[in-house]
């Protein structure tokens, strides 16, 4: 009957509407879980190195004739941990600056080609202490509208992890590109590469495959999620290749923007 239609009719809406709150619902609480877990693992990122100290000073503390050369190996532990802890904050920090809305890109029109050759410089020297040749090949006269010191940021981080993952002797290939639309970035490297099954995690927060080599390298597994957010801002989309034991490949696509 009719009324019966209508009533089948409210069903299906109620239900419709039922299934979005529900859908908002569990997106606020997704966020809020990852909220959450951030504060979580920031905390115990900031703890692991005040342990160490507690226990380096504490073992100083509780002997009685500590040998002079046992006080400095330990002293050194500890400022190393001290940098460790300024290392993390100073890459939070960075990632809050870059986790808010594209308002709060300071963007200028830059030549790409003038901007890369300053990175490579400013890069050269660390990729030379591992003998890594560090080559760069660009297409073309490009100019775009970015955000130059975040920016600087983004690609470093890229570069940097070359080095970082590569091998003794190695190579890292940075290249630029252009379109009418887009210029690309791309950074390849002949490092240990990424294993597939981490791949998709490289850009979370935190997140690092060899957590001990890594710890030794300096890394506190926030450098590509900067890196992502920067060029999120930017509009632009980063992916990566990578084959284990060869090497890996980021690729960098951001719009020209109006010049
Ligand atoms: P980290 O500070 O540890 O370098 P990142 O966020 O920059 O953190 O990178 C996350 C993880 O991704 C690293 O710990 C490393 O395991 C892996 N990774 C990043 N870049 C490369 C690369 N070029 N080659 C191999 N592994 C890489």
């Amino acid at each position: 009957s009719l009324e019966q239609m209508d009533t089948s009719g409210m069903f299906g809406e109620m239900k419709a509407l039922t299934k979005d709150i529900n859908n908002i619902f569990n997106k606020a609480q997704l966020l809020e879980e990852s909220r959450q877990e951030f504060v979580s693992n920031v905390s115990h990122e900031l703890k692991t190195p005040i342990t160490s100290m507690k226990v380096l000073s504490e073992s100083l503390l509780t002997q009685s004739d500590v040998p002079a050369e046992m006080y400095r190996e330990f002293m050194e532990d500890i400022v190393q941990e001290i940098d460790r802890e300024a290392e993390i904050i100073s890459d939070l920090l960075t990632l809050v600056k870059t986790d808010k809305g594209p308002d709060s890109l300071n963007k200028e029109s830059v030549d790409m080609d003038e901007f890369m050759d300053l990175i490579l410089k400013r890069l050269r020297p660390l990729a030379d202490k591992r003998s890594i040749q560090l080559s760069y090949e660009s297409f073309g006269e490009i100019h775009a509208s970015i955000d130059k010191v975040k920016f600087t940021l983004a690609i470093s981080n890229l570069i940097e992890n070359g080095i970082k993952y590569n091998v003794d002797g190695g190579w890292i290939k940075v290249s630029l590109n252009s379109d009418h639309k887009n210029f690309y970035i791309k950074v390849a490297d002949s490092g240990v590469g990424i294993p597939e099954d981490c791949i998709n995690h490289i850009f979370e927060r935190f997140y690092r495959v060899d957590k001990a080599r890594s710890r030794d390298t300096g890394g506190t597994g926030l450098g590509l999620a900067i890196t992502k957010n920067i060029i999120i801002l930017h509009k632009g989309t980063i992916n990566v290749y990578s084959e284990p034991g060869k090497g890996t490949t980021f690729t960098v696509r951001v719009p020209l923007g109006e010049q």
